[in-house]
């Protein structure tokens, strides 16, 4: 592989990536060289990561539990704080159980690489988030790709190839990461029990905005075959990811899923963080509806989640907006390919509790002589 080639194709395409350096947080603002920058990129849905009001409810944590866990759930790292946030966490998704794992990307591949293999099959949205990707891949399952919230598409695809498969998982996003649109979570789970599926849903984007659960928005309850995967990394403020889910799906992945067993557990601390933090979501839920209310009313941007995509489609183009917004002290990072499809590079500006009327209006206002 030619390293230096790549590096400078991707300079050349406006496709080059480069990390940018945070010297502080605190709620919706970053510092960079010294300089305040209001973030509008975060998946701080509820401004829950950089409050400095929780500090004292995160010390106790801290002085309650150790910084790290010291090995695998399944060997030595099994504490009780995870047992009583996976509790909680099973409550808020409406399902018997949950598992608690690294990271969503990790969650993704453990329960798509055990629950699927050569015989099964997965039909997948093909706007799903790169990691419900990998997992795909790594199933060895045959993929189908169903046109985006597509369920027409899905039901042929469905019709056509279920019998010739033995166990099949329907999987999607519930709030689509990089578009802000939400997956057609009713005709989904109805198209999961007449074709006898799994449906396997990401709640990354969707656990904290629409509600605690996507099927809350949707008035609807988990079924025995529904598996729903949540983060910590984004609303609720921390770190890591769950698997929520029956009980006997729990001891599954317990025993099948490789990136639950061969990992070391989240911090006990980190657990117990999240507890305090789940005990504020509801009133910082009802301030970011708010604020995503106004936020599309002032832009005409349509969206019922945080995201907001604002699409320019060439790259270099989103890349110049993206420095002018800098400039007028916002930080909103281009999107650019491969993260979305070609042609589609966009400022993907996302709302969270923590912005004031003020900073909203300021940055619709930017937005609208910039483009
Ligand atoms: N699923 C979706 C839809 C995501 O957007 C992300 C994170 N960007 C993940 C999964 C992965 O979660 P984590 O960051 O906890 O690995």
């Amino acid at each position: 592989m030619d390293i230096k080639k790549i590096i400078k194709t991707l300079k050349g395409k406006n496709l080059y990536r480069q990390l940018k350096t945070i010297e502080r947080a605190e709620r919706v603002y970053v510092y960079i060289d010294g300089k305040r920058y209001i973030n509008f990129s975060s998946n701080d849905y509820l401004s829950l990561a950089f409050d400095a009001e929780l500090n004292a409810k995160h010390q106790n944590c801290l002085k309650k539990w150790p910084a790290g866990s010291g090995a695998a759930r399944l060997v030595t790292g099994n504490f009780s704080i995870h047992e009583e946030l996976e509790k909680k966490l099973a409550e808020i998704k409406k399902t018997e159980a949950a598992l608690l794992f690294s990271c969503g990307y990790m969650a993704n591949l453990g329960i798509l690489s055990s629950l699927l293999g050569e015989k099964d099959a997965i039909f997948s949205d093909e706007l799903n988030h790169a990691s419900l990707i990998d997992g795909c891949r790594l199933s060895k399952a045959k993929v189908f790709i169903y046109k985006h919230r597509d369920t027409n598409h899905l039901k042929e695809l469905l019709k056509k190839n279920r019998d010739k498969f033995e166990t099949i998982a329907i999987v999607t996003d519930s709030v689509f990461s990089m578009d802000g649109d939400i997956a057609p979570l009713d005709e989904l789970l109805k198209l999961a029990k007449d074709y006898n599926a799994y449906l396997i849903i990401d709640d990354a984007h969707a656990t904290g905005v629409i509600g605690n659960s996507s099927l809350d928005f949707f008035n609807l309850k988990p079924t025995k075959r529904t598996i729903i995967m949540g983060t910590l990394g984004k609303a609720l403020g921390t770190f890591g990811a769950f698997v929520a889910s029956t009980k006997e799906m729990k001891e599954f992945f317990t025993n099948r899923a490789r990136t639950f067993i061969f990992t070391t557990a989240i911090p006990p601390h980190i657990a117990c963080m999240t507890l305090e933090n789940l005990k504020e979501i509801q009133p910082r839920m009802v301030r970011l509806r708010k604020n995503i209310y106004l936020f599309s009313k002032l832009t005409g941007i349509k969206s019922q989640t945080a995201i907001f995509p604002l699409i320019i489609g060439d790259s270099g183009e989103a890349l110049k907006i993206s420095e002018k917004l800098l400039k007028k002290g916002f930080i909103i990072p281009a999107i650019r390919p491969p993260t979305v499809p070609e042609g589609t590079a966009r400022l993907r500006i996302t709302i969270a509790a923590g912005h004031s009327e003020e900073e909203l209006r300021k940055l619709a206002e930017t937005i609208k002589s910039l483009i």
